[in-house]
């Protein structure tokens, strides 16, 4: 399929064709015909898919079509469609796209966040904006103000629905939306479809279209995913060792907390390597800065904690580094899904010490699949990771009869394999009985 059968006018084929894409991914085939047909839809599909362009496309093609031949100009503090998103990161990124598809047409779009003086945004909001994509904390804020009206809005798009919800955005999502005409178009994105998102789909879209974009090998990420088991004292050593030993030219490195973030970068620094950090301790304009930094590449590695994780697109990155593994599983994917974007290829590399197993045990439940894991001489690990049981299950669903014999036996066999090369027998692992929701 070509984009040229989608219906999208030539103005917004060209700007396509500018960035070089050259046929749309699965979500973007599925979901831009339901989208220009005005339904609502509810689409689980992960970040790295070529989602953003499922939404923006025929939200633009809306717009042109819609207003074309109306004098109705936008009134000032009004807005015609709104992007939720959970991180300011995204809500840039998200603009960035729209502005990179919108180049040939008249249609303006602005991102708002919090953590920046609010005086500049409130500036352009005084003429109206086509498209808003906000973080719902800074947008009830300027509603409070009465900066910011709905009342010509006709499009809501909850994008990254999920993590919205674990950021604990509910209240306010909930607020913006009795806010909205009733009249509108809604469009739900999710990675993952939990009960919470699938309650928030319910109060607030009408008999939706819903998609699910799995298992299409053209589109899914095509990344490779291994892990160290490694003693949590000789992770900074084992990094430096691993940039240098294979020459890595760029690293984006996920851990836990910001103190850890800024110790990481005087390690590395330490052994010669220079790195930078990002998370919710440093102002967003520094933070701004050193992401385009390391997008142009002059930033090698790059220390970013969950709240930086989101968000953050850059074409070209070819290897994620959990220097910790995320306490939720979701964020796991999310994180590898900043690599392999699109259909190119990339690493996920995951540094993981005793004390996470139950982290790794989730994960690879939800994966289906143990992740191959390397071992290097140079590093001897006195608390080693035992290998995970795929059956892994969280309370909730302990009641329910397991597999173990099955997990013990391809446990065995991972191990009469060559140790290095686990993933190797993947085929003989029992399929994930109760995938993670
Ligand atoms: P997203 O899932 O929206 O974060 O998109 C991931 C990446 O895929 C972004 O860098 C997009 O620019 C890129 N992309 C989106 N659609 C396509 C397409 N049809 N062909 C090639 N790249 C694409």
């Amino acid at each position: 399929m070509s984009f040229s059968t989608l219906k999208l006018s030539i103005p917004i084929l060209n700007a396509i064709t500018d960035l070089g894409y050259t046929k749309p991914t699965a979500i973007q085939q599925k979901a831009i015909p339901v989208v220009l047909s005005g339904k609502d839809i509810i689409a689980a599909a992960q970040t790295g898919t070529g989602k953003t362009a499922s939404f923006v496309l025929p939200l633009l093609e809306q717009l042109t079509s819609r207003y074309k031949d109306t004098d109705k100009k936008l009134r000032g503090k009004r807005i015609r469609a709104l992007i939720l998103v959970p991180t300011r990161e995204l809500a840039v990124q998200v603009e960035a796209s729209i502005s990179m598809y919108a180049k040939y047409l008249d249609i303006s779009s602005m991102a708002m966040y919090g953590g920046v003086d609010a005086q500049e945004q409130k500036q352009r909001l005084i003429w109206g904006v086509d498209i808003l994509v906000a973080t719902p904390g800074r947008l009830l804020d300027m509603t409070h103000q009465r900066v910011l009206h709905f009342d010509e809005l006709d499009m809501l798009v909850l994008d990254e629905a999920d993590r919205m919800l674990d950021m604990g955005f509910i209240d306010d999502i909930n607020k913006i939306i009795e806010r909205l005409p009733e009249h509108r178009q809604n469009l739900l994105f999710s990675a993952t479809m939990s009960d919470e998102v699938r309650s928030l789909a319910k109060r607030t879209i009408h008999r939706p279209v819903e998609i699910s974009i799995v298992a299409d090998k053209a589109s899914e990420p095509k990344i490779a995913q291994w892990l160290v088991s490694v003693d949590k004292s000789n992770k900074s050593a084992l990094l430096s060792h691993l940039i240098t030993a294979h020459d890595w030219q760029q690293a984006l490195i996920f851990i836990e907390t910001k103190q850890g973030a800024a110790k990481l970068v005087s390690q590395l620094e330490k052994r010669g390597i220079t790195a930078e950090s990002i998370h919710s301790g440093r102002a967003q304009d520094i933070r701004e800065k050193i992401l385009n930094n390391f997008k142009s590449g002059k930033i090698k590695f790059l220390v970013a904690t969950a709240i930086a994780a989101r968000g953050i697109d850059i074409g070209e990155l070819s290897r994620v580094i959990n220097y910790d593994l995320p306490a939720q599983v979701d964020d796991y994917i999310h994180r590898i899904g900043r690599t392999g974007r699109a259909g190119a290829s990339g690493e996920a590399i995951s540094l993981v010490s005793k004390d996470n197993f139950r982290e790794l045990c989730a994960i690879e439940s939800r994966l289906g699949h143990i992740i191959e894991r390397k071992e290097f001489v140079e590093f001897p690990v006195k608390k080693t990771v035992p290998l995970s049981k795929l059956n892994y299950v969280t309370k909730y669903a302990e009641s329910k009869s397991t597999l173990s014999s099955n997990s013990t036996l391809s446990s065995n066999n991972q191990r009469k394999s060559n140790p290095s090369r686990g993933t190797k027998s993947k085929d003989n692992l029992p399929k994930n009985p109760w995938p993670t929701k």
